[in-house]
């Protein structure tokens, strides 16, 4: 399985919250628990997905879905990305439709 098949199981499992989690390698996804008081709307990766995630490997890319809209990036999303400098991964798990954000 890709790790986009698992990140997309992830979110589907998550429903109605947020899923985040942390791809390794490009290669290999770390699910991570969304700590977010605002789970339905939000995520905030829990800080030991980070730790573990840097003991794998490299991180390249940060994932979370958008469980009730189009993946399209909120304004939050394209700030995070920038500020943090790694590629955005977001799924919509009814629809199974990604978005790439590449930060800038
Ligand atoms: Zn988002």
């Amino acid at each position: 399985m890709t790790w986009k098949n698992q990140a997309l199981l992830h979110a589907i499992e998550s429903k109605p919250y947020e899923a985040c989690g942390l791809v390794v390698d490009d290669r290999s996804y770390l699910p991570c628990q969304n700590i977010a008081d605002d789970k339905i709307n939000n995520f905030v990766l829990d800080p030991n997905g980070w730790i573990i995630a840097d003991n794998l490997g490299e991180v390249t890319g940060i994932f979370h879905s958008h469980p009730d809209c189009s993946p399209q990036p909120s304004e939050g999303d394209v700030n995070s990305c920038n500020s943090i400098g790694i590629n955005f991964f977001i799924v919509n798990p009814d629809t199974a439709q990604w978005y790439l954000l590449h930060p800038k």
